[in-house]
C-alpha cells in the first residue's frame, strides 16, 4: 500500500552550504510539501542578539541573549506572490538582513547554547508535528525528529561550498572574497560538529548524499527514486 506522502516528515542534516535549501525547496515544491529552514532560525535569533548589542567583539553576552531570549518570536511565512518561505522576526521580514556574512560569523556560536537550541527545537517540533514537512539544518534526522520517515546527510568539499555561497552572495551585491567565505564555512563545520549540544553528525539511518560534483536536477531524481523505492510516491 501507497504511504501517505502528505504526512511525511523528511529531514535533512549536513555541513554549511552544501545545498541542503536547495535540494529542501525543491522536493517540497515537487511534493507539495512545507519546506522548513532551521538555519534561518538560529540566524534569526544571531540578528537579534547583533542588534541589540548581545554580540560584543564576538563574544555572546550569555546571561542577557538568555534573559531576553522569551523577547524573540520567530515565524516562517510563505510569500503570496513569490511563493518562497520567507523569515520573519518579531513580525519584521528579515530574510535578507539573516543571510550576510555578519550574522554567518556570530550564528554557529549561537547555536552552541542549549537554552537557544531548546526554545528552537520545540518551535520546529510544533511546526512539522503534522508532518507534510520537508526541514533542513544539522540535528534534524539525530534530535529534533529522530523518527523521521527520511533522513538524509549530505556534504560537498569546502572549496565547492564556499564557491557556491561565494557566487550566491556576489549576485546579490555582498561585498564579499572567496577566501573568507571559504574560511566561514570551515569554522562552521569545526564549530557545529564539536559543540556539546546536539552536534552535527550523521544519524545511522541516514543516506549520505555527497553532492560535490552532481547538479541540484540530478540529486532531486536521486531522492526521489528512493522515495519511489519506499513507496511514498
Ligand atoms: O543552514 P544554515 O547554514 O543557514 O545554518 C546556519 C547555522 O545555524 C549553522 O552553521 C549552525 O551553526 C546553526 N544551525 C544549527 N542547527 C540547525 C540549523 C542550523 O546549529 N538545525
Amino acid at each position: 500500500m501507497r504511504k501517505d506522502i502528505s504526512r511525511i516528515i523528511i529531514a535533512i542534516d549536513g555541513h554549511s552550504s552544501c545545498g541542503k535549501s536547495t535540494l529542501a525547496k525543491d522536493l517540497s515544491r515537487m511534493l507539495q510539501l512545507t519546506y522548513i529552514d532551521t538555519g534561518a532560525m538560529y540566524r534569526a535569533v544571531t540578528l537579534f542578539a547583533l542588534r541589540n548589542n548581545l554580540i560584543v567583539n564576538g563574544v555572546v553576552d550569555v546571561p542577557a541573549l538568555q534573559s531576553r531570549i522569551g523577547e524573540i518570536s520567530i515565524e516562517l511565512i510563505k510569500n503570496p506572490i513569490t511563493a518562497k518561505v520567507e523569515t520573519h522576526l518579531n513580525d519584521e521580514n528579515v530574510e535578507n538582513e539573516i543571510r550576510t556574512l555578519e550574522v554567518s560569523s556570530h550564528v554557529s556560536a549561537v547555536s552552541t547554547f542549549a537554552f537557544v537550541r531548546k526554545r528552537l527545537v520545540e518551535l520546529q517540533q510544533q511546526m512539522g508535528e503534522r508532518g507534510g514537512i520537508v526541514m533542513d539544518g544539522r540535528d534534524i534526522g539525530t534530535v529534533v525528529f529522530p523518527n523521521a520517515d527520511l533522513k538524509l546527510f549530505m556534504t560537498a568539499s569546502p572549496e565547492i561550498r564556499a564557491k557556491r555561497r561565494f557566487d550566491e552572495m556576489i549576485q546579490k551585491g555582498e561585498e564579499v572574497t572567496f577566501d573568507e567565505i571559504l574560511e566561514n564555512v570551515k569554522t562552521r563545520d569545526h564549530i557545529d560538529s564539536t559543540r556539546t549540544e546536539s552536534p552535527l553528525k550523521k544519524a545511522d539511518d541516514a543516506l549520505v548524499l555527497d553532492n560535490s560534483h552532481i547538479t541540484p536536477q540530478q540529486q532531486l531524481d536521486w531522492i526521489m527514486a528512493r522515495l519511489k523505492e519506499q513507496g511514498w510516491i
